[in-house]
Parts: C-alpha cells; sequence; structure tokens
C-alpha cells in the first residue's frame, strides 16, 4: 500500500483473501519462497531489530539474537528442510468393507489467518506463528503488540518490502484496531499473550466459528529436590528466570522446595545472581527493562512479600527492577496471586514431593512445569501426576527452542500448539481423502 491512510480491516481481510481464493499461496514454491524472504528480512536487517528490541525492552543485542531473531531464523530453516516431507500425503488403511478403495489425509491451507503478538518477545512472538501460516499455504494479518511500538514501527516498515504484499499485512494498534479486526472473519486466530484478552478473542471468534490456538501464561513452578547441588540448580534458575527481566512466559515462576534445601539453595541463588550479572546488574548488559510504568508499579507492589534474599532495588526513572529472590514467602502473599512476569523469584517451602504434587494441582494448569532432580521416581511421578504445558527436567525455558516439540498450553495456560510440524497442524486443515475405482 503507497496510501499513508490505514488500511481498514474489512479491506485489509478482503484484499488477502481474494489473494487466497486465486491459489497463489497454495504451491509448495510460494510457501518455501516466502520463508526464505523471511530469512532474507531477518538477516539484512537484524541489527535494526536488535535496536528496535533495545529501545522497546532494553534487551541486551545478543538476547535480542538469541531469543527472537536467530530462534525465529531456526524455525524458518527447520520448516524448509522438512516442509515437503511434513505435506505429504499420509495413507489410512480401509476397512474389509471398502477394499478396493484407497484412503488418504492432505493437508489443506485454511484461509486469512491472524495473528496476535504479545510485547515480551515482539519479534518472535510475531514471526514465529507466521513461519507455520505461511509454510502451510495461508494468508497473514500480523497485529504486533503496541507496548512494543518500536518493533512493532520496524516489522511495519520492513516486512511488506520482503513478503509477498497481497498475501500478508502487519496491521499495527492498541485495543480499537484489535477489537476491529477481531470483528472480521478470519479463517484461524493465532493469539499470545493473557487469559483476559484469550477471553475476548475466543468470544470473538465464536461469532464467525473461527478456530482459535491460545498461547497464554500463569505461574509456572520450579520444583527442587533436596539430592541435588545448590549451586548448578541456582545457576540454571537464575538465567532462566531473569532472562528478559522475568517477562517471559515460561520463566520458572517460583520455586517449590523443603526448609533444608532452600537454606542451601537461597544464598546459591544469590550468588548465581552476582556470577551473571556482576555486583551491579543495573550496568549489565545482558539485563532488560520493565516494559512500562504500570509493569514496574504492579513488580514493585509484589516485592514486599517474604524476606529479600537479594536484590529487592529498583529505579522507576529507568524502569529498572534488580533481580531479586524472595525467601520464606506465604503460599497466600500476593507475589502468589498472579503471574510475576517479572524478576521476582519467590522461594515457597513444602514438606515433600506429596506437598509439591498437591500444591501445583490446587492450582491452574500451568504453562509450564520444572523440576531439578536426581531421581527417576521423582521425575515419573511429576509426569504421571501433573498437567502442564510443557516439562522440563532439569532446565528450564528450554524445552521451547527443540523444534520438534509442541510448545503450547493446557487450561488457563492455552489451548493448541505450535512449532515445527506442529505448526503445519494448528494451521492447515487435515481433510480425509477417500477413493474408490468406479470398475
Ligand atoms: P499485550 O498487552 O501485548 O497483549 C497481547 C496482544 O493483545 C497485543 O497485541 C494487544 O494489542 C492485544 N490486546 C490487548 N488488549 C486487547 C483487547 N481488549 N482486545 C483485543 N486485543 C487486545 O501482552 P500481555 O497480554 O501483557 O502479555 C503477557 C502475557 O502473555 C503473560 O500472561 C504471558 O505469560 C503471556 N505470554 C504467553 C506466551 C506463550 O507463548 N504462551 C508467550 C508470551 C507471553
Amino acid at each position: 500500500m503507497t496510501s499513508s491512510i490505514p488500511e481498514q480491516p474489512d479491506a485489509v481481510v478482503a484484499r488477502l483473501r481474494a489473494t487466497f481464493r486465486t491459489g497463489r499461496t497454495a504451491p509448495l514454491e510460494w510457501r518455501t519462497d516466502q520463508l526464505r524472504r523471511l530469512r532474507a528480512l531477518l538477516t539484512e536487517h537484524g541489527k535494526d531489530f536488535a535496536a528496535a528490541l533495545h529501545a522497546d525492552l532494553g534487551k541486551g543485542e545478543a538476547e535480542a539474537y538469541r531469543t527472537e531473531i536467530d530462534f525465529t531464523l531456526r524455525e524458518i530453516d527447520h520448516t524448509l528442510d522438512h516442509l515437503e516431507e511434513w505435506l505429504r500425503p499420509e495413507p489410512a488403511p480401509v476397512p474389509p468393507h471398502l477394499s478396493g478403495a484407497e484412503a488418504w489425509t492432505v493437508y489443506d491451507p485454511l484461509g486469512v489467518v491472524l495473528v496476535i503478538a504479545p510485547w515480551n518477545y515482539p519479534l518472535q512472538l510475531l514471526l514465529a506463528p507466521m513461519v507455520g501460516a505461511l509454510a502451510s499455504g495461508n494468508c497473514v494479518v500480523a497485529k504486533p503488540s503496541e507496548m512494543a511500538p518500536a518493533t512493532s514501527a520496524a516489522v511495519a516498515r520492513l516486512l511488506p518490502r520482503f513478503l509477498d504484499a497481497d498475501a500478508v499485512a502487519v496491521v499495527e494498534g492498541a485495543v480499537p484496531e484489535t477489537t476491529a479486526l477481531l470483528e472480521q472473519r478470519f479463517d484461524h486466530i493465532f493469539y499470545t499473550g493473557n487469559g483476559t484478552v484469550g477471553r475476548i478473542v475466543m468470544r470473538a471468534a465464536a461469532e464467525h466459528l473461527t478456530p482459535v490456538t491460545l498461547e497464554l501464561g500463569g505461574k509456572s513452578p520450579a520444583f527442587v529436590d533436596r539430592d541435588t547441588d545448590a549451586d548448578t540448580v541456582a545457576a540454571r534458575l537464575v538465567a532462566g528466570k531473569f532472562l528478559n527481566a522475568g517477562q517471559t512466559c515460561v520463566a520458572p515462576d517460583y520455586v517449590l522446595t523443603d526448609p533444608e534445601t532452600a537454606a542451601r539453595l537461597e544464598p546459591a541463588l544469590a550468588r548465581a545472581v552476582t556470577a551473571l550479572y556482576g555486583d551491579d546488574p543495573a550496568a549489565a548488559p545482558n539485563y532488560s527493562r520493565i516494559v512500562n510504568e504500570r509493569h514496574f508499579d504492579r513488580l514493585t507492589g509484589l516485592l514486599g512479600s517474604g524476606r529479600t534474599v537479594t536484590g529487592g532495588t529498583h529505579d522507576r526513572d529507568r524502569k529498572y527492577i534488580a533481580p531479586t529472590v524472595l525467601g520464606g514467602v506465604a503460599p497466600d502473599a500476593p507475589v502468589m496471586q498472579e503471574e510475576i512476569f517479572g524478576p521476582i523469584l519467590p522461594v515457597v517451602e513444602v514438606a515433600d514431593l506429596d506437598a509439591a504434587i498437591a500444591f501445583v494441582n490446587d492450582r491452574d494448569k500451568p504453562l509450564a512445569l520444572y523440576a531439578f532432580t536426581e531421581s527417576e521416581e521423582t521425575r515419573r511421578r511429576l509426569t504421571g501426576e501433573t498437567s502442564s504445558g510443557g516439562l522440563g527436567f532439569g532446565l528450564p525455558v528450554a524445552h521451547l527452542t527443540v523444534s520438534d516439540l509442541p510448545f503450547g498450553g493446557v487450561g488457563e495456560s492455552g489451548m493448541g500448539r505450535y512449532h515445527g510440524r506442529y505448526s503445519i497442524e494448528t494451521f492447515s486443515h487435515r481433510k480425509a481423502v477417500l477413493s474408490k475405482p468406479l470398475a
């Protein structure tokens, strides 16, 4: 579009739908070409995106590449490597009463897909779903988060220069613009963000019987067993928790452990914070800022729970909150009532594994559950006796970097899944075909 007047949502969708109807987006060649163009966008403009991410979140350049740009490139490459194989028709055995017939499934593109992204990984969480949507032969309306305005502007400026502009549109905006978009009929809506808006999205989708994927959040617990080395566990917990200043959907939200292990783990967590960010994390290039004043005020309001093991300092002008560990936190403390989504790690004491499992099962199903243990029996029990979007033993956050694993929530943490071939399942219709010869 060359006009400076923003195109209305109904016009955007109509334009993309017209493109979809021509069949242009269906061939494998169009799909792989779009993925290669997306690849070129990220490699040629990586520095622009890194600068935008720094402006929005104070993200260091290395972290911006690792968690957003290179992450998305890996998803693109994995898809390019396997797409043809994933799209192959899959035969199904036919029952005896249909002998002579053949049955198989094929993947149909859905049509026009809406992707709504949040602010915390504003590039990755917009583009990684788009990889799957484009690989599945769809047109895409991409709605970046207004709370990451520099990244939103960079995507809106650059993406149309690389991708098929009649098949992919970026619509910037906040609640009014998103509300107007949601009135349109899409063939799938992929939403990442909080559960309150997730419900709004699902209600709007119901009007058109549009299927949804909801990638939501919640409190992801980390259980630490008594047989573990405190420094190893602490180093891994700190790296996962304070990545992006705790503004990561799969960050360990709180630690569950017995009192003796807590006494060993808490000083180890303080040492691990210093090892990763130095004595003054405010000066560390690898430590992000809180996205805005509203979240800053919400988070500083949670600092009063329990006892401060390390951190606790903050600076509103710079939207800085030190990596903070709170010890002896009561289950009914304010910090335990909502997803923290910031650099505060409470340690909650429970008697044993049974109590930890009961604690998890008494609450909403988390997006991720982590456990640090040497015990095979403990791993088996946690696998079988709890439900969560993903389960990580010995390492938080990293499961979402495995392209062959599905990524998604369950219950309050969401519905549906993506990454790799699971994105093809999400953004396609698996059509059943039966064929019986006429003679
Ligand atoms: P956000 O405020 O950026 O909102 C997400 C999107 O919803 C934005 O594009 C925004 O414009 C849109 N939106 C906001 N209000 C709306 C409304 N009333 N109607 C229609 N659209 C609206 O991000 P957020 O929700 O603060 O993100 C943080 C949450 O997202 C956390 O709960 C986090 O755990 C979760 N999250 C989940 C994942 C995941 O992959 N499962 C990833 C990142 C974040």
